[in-house]
């Protein structure tokens, strides 16, 4: 077995998913006792938040590739960046880890279109929302990303620090993003990337009344591959 690296505390909230997701999968592919080989770096999320709201992107990519290289010094032999949203630093922290990167934009494309899917609403931070980083990508996968209006952005966004970060899941923010999903496909919306590793502490993909994909667990799923080779995929 590979070892997978994990940077997280990008919220610990969701890291905690990643954890338990991939020793769960390992369990019920290898049975008993066997649990995933994770090699974990959580940072201090106030740090990195900090970081997002001065625009430091730069010096946020140095900090995440630091991480990077410290867990392929303890043995990782790939990395995974816990949120959609520091995935625009990808490029600097696969260059400074200097392991492969598992990419959760490229693995949720490729969930997507493996599922027929080229009209997504996207639900996630302000920054994966706006930036172009991630809309560009997918639209490079032939994926036509569509985002919610300025208004539901902010609702969205806000839930994702002021609640679900700090541990909060509340029924009112069930309903707003319930909302926002109907509007949407109302528009044309073929599915819903939950575009934030902390959404599926929210809102069960299961139950949208479109097609939904967490974006968490298609990442640690792809985690799971590279870690066990043959084995996870003679199992699918
Ligand atoms: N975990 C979230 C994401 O997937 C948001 C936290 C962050 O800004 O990194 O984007």
């Amino acid at each position: 077995m590979k070892t997978i690296g994990l940077i997280g505390g990008m919220s610990w909230e969701s890291t905690a998913v990643y954890y338990r997701h991939i020793n769960q999968e390992v369990r019920r592919l290898r049975g008993g006792l066997a649990s995933a080989e994770i090699a974990m770096r959580s940072l201090d999320f106030t740090e990195v938040v900090a970081l997002q709201q001065a625009g430091r992107w730069d010096q946020a990519g140095d900090l995440l590739g630091r991480a990077g290289a410290g867990l392929a010094r303890a043995g990782a032999d790939c990395v995974l960046i816990c949120t959609n949203t520091m995935h625009l630093v990808a490029e600097p922290v696969a260059a400074m880890s200097g392991i492969p990167l598992i990419d959760i934009i490229t693995e949720t494309a490729s969930t997507l279109l493996a599922h027929g899917h080229k009209r997504p609403l996207l639900l996630a931070t302000r920054y994966t929302m706006e930036h172009g980083f991630y809309t560009e990508r997918m639209k490079a996968q032939g994926i036509e990303v569509m985002v919610p209006t300025a208004d539901d952005r902010t609702i969205v966004h806000d839930i994702i620090f002021n609640e679900l970060c700090q541990g909060q899941v509340r029924a009112a923010a069930r309903a707003a993003y319930l909302d926002i999903i109907g509007r949407a496909k109302a528009e044309g919306a073929d599915s819903v990337i939950l575009g934030c590793t902390e959404i599926g502490l929210l809102i069960d993909p299961k139950t949208l009344p479109l097609p939904g994909f967490d974006s968490t667990t298609i990442h640690a799923d792809a985690a799971i591959r590279f870690a066990l080779g043959d084995e996870a995929a003679k199992a699918a």
